[in-house]
């Protein structure tokens, strides 16, 4: 291969292409409505949201990283709780603990699945403890069984981060459904990506529901009238009117990236590289197909040099980042995290990858450990 990047990681145009005569409509449509804030796309778009997920209510909001924020405050989560979730995550879940006013509490992950480890979130529980927020990495569901039954024995608020697994299921039951709230985010590359950002909180809980509709929007039940002190973070008409295009082919998109997975795993089974576990349970939806190596740096550079573009989710742990060392977790603190960070590389993944593009990857893959 030469050294162009012939496999890009994720090519965002090929979705775009794929799904231009609809986007065009609805963008032109939505142009041409003159509402551009919280009309009737973010209205119908929350309505089949919900139902896509089998829920009462979504409710849209500016990002992710304010639909775990939100999540959290409508729970009545706020300073003077501790929030427990994983190092091993997007910082926008744990930044988004710290926006609430609560004190972020990082546990390790297991080590097969790399989602919340349920015996370290069971002993890192304190007095302080108000909420849990597992994190459904790379497609694949956290062990919500476990994870349920302690919060449900000390009372905790869960709110699922959902912004990598929209449409995973886990023992039939789809994601997001299982806690107090869930959290998803609609960024460009995520399963159900828009063309900026955005994001949205589902849950059933009529009364979480009812803050969540006050508190993206300054507080208002009735225009001009705070009657809780809110925010600004609403999802925009011309995102949602993108998103209900986009949700109409999730499901077909979530099948592509589980054909890929498959094709990855049989070219790369006798490699010595670690596949990602799934659990005979999980509807694993593959926002990320991560392997695992030793010699993590060495192949990515090989790969690149064959023109295959790859990622690290994530090379430096939440809580090694300069940003969070107060929190006080030094090095060997939560080792699972620390290896993961050391040896995961997430290979190109997105629903227009070609076919035979996981052959091709895999056989890069086979001839740098052949060297
Ligand atoms: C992307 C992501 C977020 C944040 O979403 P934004 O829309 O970028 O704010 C939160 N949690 C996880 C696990 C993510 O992958």
């Amino acid at each position: 291969m030469d050294k162009r990047e012939t496999i890009p990681f994720v090519d965002l145009t090929a979705v775009y292409r794929r799904l231009r005569p609809e986007i065009d409509v609805a963008v032109a449509a939505t142009l041409e409505s003159g509402w551009y804030i919280l009309g009737q796309q973010v209205n119908a778009f929350e309505v089949e949201f919900a139902a896509y997920l089998g829920l009462d209510s979504a409710v849209g909001v500016a990002s992710g990283t304010d639909a775990v924020l939100l999540a959290l405050r409508a729970c009545d989560v706020g300073p003077g709780d501790e929030v427990i979730t994983v190092s091993h995550t997007a910082v926008a879940t744990v930044a988004a603990i710290e926006l609430c006013g609560a004190t972020p509490r990082l546990v390790d992950v297991d080590p097969d699945t790399l989602t919340m480890d349920p015996d370290r979130f069971r002993s890192a529980i304190s007095a302080r403890t108000k909420a849990v927020v597992p994190v459904h990495l790379y497609g694949g569901p956290a062990g919500m069984d476990d994870i349920l039954s302690i919060a449900g024995e000390h009372g905790l608020v869960v709110i699922e981060d959902c912004a990598q697994a929209h449409g995973a299921r886990l023992g039939g039951q789809m994601v997001g459904t299982m806690g107090d709230a869930a959290a998803f985010s609609f960024y460009p590359t995520k399963n159900l990506g828009a063309m900026g950002d955005g994001g949205a909180v589902a849950t059933s809980r009529a009364d979480v529901a009812e803050r969540l509709a006050l508190l993206r929007q300054y507080g208002w039940r009735e225009r001009y009238v705070s009657a809780i002190p809110g925010y600004n973070s609403r999802l925009d008409e011309l995102q949602a009117a993108i998103l209900r295009v986009r949700l109409r082919h999730l499901d077909e998109e979530n099948d592509a990236r589980r054909r890929l997975a498959a094709a990855y795993d049989a070219h790369l089974a006798g490699l010595p590289v670690t596949r990602p576990a799934v659990l005979s349970e999980d509807r694993h939806v593959y926002h990320l197909y991560a392997i695992q190596t030793e010699r993590r740096d060495d192949l990515r550079a090989h790969l690149n040099a064959c023109g295959i573009g790859t990622a690290i989710h994530y090379p430096v742990p939440v809580h090694r980042q300069p940003a969070y060392a107060r929190l006080g977790y030094g090095p060997g603190s939560l080792p699972v995290t620390e290896r993961a960070a050391d040896r995961v590389l997430s290979l190109p993944m997105y629903p227009d990858l070609p076919p035979d593009a996981p052959a091709m990857v895999a056989g890069a893959i086979a001839e740098f450990f052949d060297q």
